[in-house]
């Protein structure tokens, strides 16, 4: 049922309304949809956390001491550990779902013997404590390595013979015993001690127990076989690893050097916390393996088996290294110029975008990240965490509106263009000629309006002729560009205003051309009752011959949840004639072109390189079906249809010049003003036989195509010439350069000044013509 309205039923997103982003809690919780800071599989499921993403790092690159640091980081004795571990981090590893896990425990013993000799451990400065270790086994050597780092004393008691304890019994060829000397000699240089026992037993507890504030039992010793009962201890508790008030135990029921050597740590964690006298359970939930949140696609990557570690073999060793994806998400950076341009991922943003609120002096360096997304939601698409930075940068330009640290030149050139196309200039609200009522309100938006003035006269005639029911017109803006600036008191009055103008003609259904204008709808004003022109084109189709041509499609942003919007689209175009490609990211993915969210206003030079790396991303021709979009597009230099050109072919005007090889690019913002205000002109005239009062400076001005370029990629308008000029007239206050004649004049009328040379050429008439124009986005005052 096209021809009926659709009901806003989608829930908007009113965090702005209900809560405050300078809240911390607020940013805390967006900053936690953002997974990318996540540990990858590999380092969730090592019980020990070593970063294999790190060291996999290094090893690609050859780096065999980089790549033994980064296990000695984590690692008690690494050149012990690195050699024994068991790798159960392996069974967890991401490349497992794409052809075969990495092996992870090769390449760390290739490390270790790629890179034998032992790194200095640096302790914390001695804290004069001393604690007691039964037993010589991993478990109490990890326990010794890790409270020795801290800055205690351990003490290692055990009989001759047993000093290592099971990693005694390891064959040399996996275990050197020259590893295990290192070993000894780096828990020496953590002033560890040695105390030879003649045997373990309970006498000997006791008078540990008595003597020092915390001991350390580690039953992975041969003496201590028989297990805590051995010894008149309880079992160990999980997590603190506590037998008695001031004893610990590990090296428990342990099957694995891995397993020894973390509930060593675990039991060293405990006793530090014992002798600081803090929870010993508190916050230790992600101590030992847990199941990471980390997203890492594996979306079209080649399979690549892994190849046996031959550690004598550098070659080996890098290539399997090499299968490692370094696991991280980004997937949002991936498919986003502007998230990408700042080197970092929406979690650091979001810290950085809150600092930046923050300050009350000194430099906002996140201001141009603020100000420069275009809001388009695709990282939130993308994300597994629905990570919105638009939502995120626009609650942020709120607040920089609310509280004055707005720069009030970042949006200025599309605050004036929302301020032309609301004015008595342009807007026009009317029942369709000889008509009364209105069940439907054509609006063609500000962009069609402003770029294809005959277009929106041809379609508005094609809507009278075939709907049943009377259509009126809406020449209007939605006002997103002031929501863009955050300017939310304006938007909002603006959407009052809106909604109020429609109830007047009878809340007829809006037939809107904009999707942007649809969002609005559908986000601000759930009662305004809408439909999209194309769905109503498809149940009332012109009668265009169809062309036989193919395209990349490239949907709007903001088309991005309007899936029975894309379809009439698609369908509209089968009837034309044309050939569709989609391009990789479309539809529900579909990326930017660069002009939406303020960002050309804010950021031109991104808007470029965003609407350049989309075109590029389009092969062959391009098709478009938002006026912006396909004047964005053209930028590119590639051919960028409208739908529209092919549905009225009358009225569309061709976007590669039929003489040369000029590309038409779209008309700038000059130009679109005057548009709207003619369009609006010829319809009163047309339609309604009404001559429109104008307030218009026609004062005949003459651009050649370049400064015309010039001066529309400077966000320059030629209301902002024809203001100098007038200035110039009226003050008299102008410099002459009597070489050639030129003049230079300077008007600054709000936050920007504009400077304009010019020469007066008079042959029938005094024309103005303009050679170059600029501004600064600062008002300068004269002295
Ligand atoms: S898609 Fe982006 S925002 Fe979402 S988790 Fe990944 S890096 Fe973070
Ligand atoms: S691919 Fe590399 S980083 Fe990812 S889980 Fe496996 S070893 Fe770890
Ligand atoms: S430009 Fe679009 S995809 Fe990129 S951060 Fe902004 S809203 Fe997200």
């Amino acid at each position: 049922m096209p021809d009926q309205p659709h009901a806003n039923r989608w829930t908007p997103f009113s965090f702005h309304k209900k809560e405050r982003l300078m809240e911390q809690q607020t940013l805390r919780a967006w900053e936690q949809r953002c997974t990318q800071e996540e540990p990858p599989k590999c380092q969730a499921a090592c019980p020990l956390h070593v970063d294999v993403r790190a060291f996999m790092a290094a090893m690609q690159q050859g780096k065999w001491k980089e790549a033994r640091a980064v296990l000695a980081r984590t690692m008690p004795l690494p050149g012990v550990l690195g050699l024994v571990c068991e790798q159960p981090c392996q069974t967890s590893c991401r490349r497992a779902d794409l052809d075969e896990a990495l092996r992870i425990g090769d390449l760390e013993r290739a490390a270790i013997r790629l890179f034998p000799q032992r790194e200095a451990i640096r302790p914390l400065p001695a804290k004069n404590v001393q604690v007691a270790i039964l037993g010589a086994g991993l478990s109490a050597l990890t326990c010794a390595w890790d409270l020795g780092k801290k800055g205690y004393t351990p003490v290692l008691h055990a009989p001759a013979g047993e000093w290592g304890g099971l990693l005694r019994d390891i064959p040399e060829d996996l275990l050197p015993s020259q590893a295990l000397e290192d070993a000894f000699a780096q828990l020496a240089g953590l002033r560890v001690q040695r105390v030879e026992a003649p045997a373990l037993n309970r006498a000997l507890l006791d008078q540990l127990s008595a003597k020092f504030s915390v001991v350390y039992v580690g039953l992975d010793t041969p003496s201590l076989a028989g297990g805590p009962a051995s010894l008149g201890l309880e079992p160990p508790a999980a997590v603190t690893w506590q037998s008695a008030e001031n004893t610990f135990c590990g090296g428990f029921q342990t099957r694995t050097c891995i397993d020894a050597a973390f509930q060593g740590r675990m039991a060293a964690v405990s006793m530090d916390r014992f002798l600081q006298k803090v929870s010993l359970t508190a916050a230790r939930d992600r101590e030992g393996p847990f199941e990471t949140t980390l997203f890492t696609s594996i979306e079209g990557l080649p399979t690549q088996a892994a190849a046996p570690v031959v550690w004598q073999d550098a070659d080996t060793v890098r290539a399997e290294a090499g299968r490692c994806l370094l696991c991280e998400c980004k997937e949002c950076v991936k498919v986003c110029v502007y998230l990408e341009q700042f080197k970092g991922y929406p979690k650091k943003y979001a810290r950085e975008l809150y600092n930046n609120l923050s300050i009350i002096q000194g430099l906002r360096k996140a201001n141009t990240m603020i100000e420069s997304c275009s809001g388009c939601g695709l990282c939130e698409a993308v994300c597994p965490g629905d990570f919105h930075m638009g939502r995120l940068c626009l609650e942020a330009r709120q607040e920089m509106v609310r509280t004055n640290k707005m720069p009030g030149s970042a949006y200025d050139f599309a605050v004036r263009d929302f301020e032309a196309s609301v004015s008595d200039q342009a807007a026009l609200l009317r029942h369709a000629p000889g008509a009364d009522s209105s069940a439907y309100l054509f609006m063609p938006g500000c962009q069609l309006a402003g770029s294809s003035p005959a277009m929106v006269q041809r379609v508005y005639g094609h809507l009278r002729d075939r709907l049943p029911e009377p259509a009126g017109l809406l020449l209007s803006c939605c006002g997103a560009p002031v929501k863009w600036a955050g300017q939310q008191a304006r938007f909002d009055a603006h959407l009052q205003a809106l909604e109020q103008s429609i109830i007047a003609m009878g809340s007829p259904t809006i037939i809107a051309a904009c999707t942007t204008c649809i969002d609005t709808f559908r986000e601000h004003l759930p009662a305004v009752k809408w439909i999209s022109m194309w769905e109503i084109l498809e149940t009332h189709p012109p009668e265009a011959a169809p062309v036989n041509r193919s395209f990349s499609l490239h949907d709007p942003c903001t088309a991005r949840h309007l899936e029975p919007v894309r379809g009439a689209v698609r369908r509209l175009a089968d009837r034309c004639g044309l050939a569709l490609h989609e391009p990789r990211l479309s539809g529900e993915l579909t990326e930017c072109c660069g002009f939406g969210g303020g960002m050309e206003s804010a950021n031109p030079a991104l808007a470029d390189t965003v609407a350049r790396t989309r075109a590029s991303r389009c092969e062959g021709d391009i098709l478009a079906w938002c006026a912006m979009c396909r004047d964005s597009l053209s930028r590119s230099g590639k051919t960028v249809h409208h739908l529209l050109d092919f549905l009225f072919p009358e009225a569309a005007e061709a976007p590669v010049c039929a003489t040369c090889s000029y590309i038409r690019r779209g008309p700038g913002g000059p130009d679109r003003q005057e548009n709207r205000r003619r369009l609006k002109r010829d319809l009163l005239a047309e339609l309604w036989q009404e001559r429109a009062a104008m307030h218009e400076d026609t004062s005949p001005v003459q651009l050649a195509p370049e400064v015309r370029d010039m001066v529309d990629q400077r966000r320059i308008l030629l209301s902002d010439i024809r203001a100098a000029l007038r200035h110039a007239r009226e003050t008299g206050r102008e410099l002459t350069n009597q070489e050639t004649g030129r003049r230079l004049v300077c008007h600054a009328p709000g936050t920007v000044t504009y400077w304009v040379e010019y020469s007066i050429e008079t042959t029938h008439m005094a024309v103005y013509r303009i050679h170059r124009a600029w501004s600064h986005r600062m008002a300068i005052s004269e002295v």
